[in-house]
């Protein structure tokens, strides 16, 4: 997982609502929500975790050194 610095997925993608903050205070990791970064940008509501992260490795290639040709190598093998 590369990191990019100002940007990490708060809560390894736990819920966020739309004002960024977390529903009942509570750290929730499974369905539907939002992804927040700790730069404060948020998704749109995602289905799943993986969905969050794959948003934020997206919105990390958008603000951080890389490219949209760089892949996390957390898929290979
Ligand atoms: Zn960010």
């Amino acid at each position: 997982m590369t990191r990019v610095a100002g940007h990490g997925l708060l809560r390894e993608g736990a819920i966020y609502d739309e004002n960024g903050h977390l529903p009942h205070g509570a750290v929730v990791r499974s369905g539907p929500g939002r992804g927040k970064c700790e730069c404060g940008s948020l998704s749109e509501v995602l289905p799943s975790t993986a969905a969050r992260r794959r948003w934020h490795a997206d919105h990390k290639g958008e603000v951080g050194p890389f490219s949209s040709r760089y892949e996390s190598g957390e898929e290979g093998r």
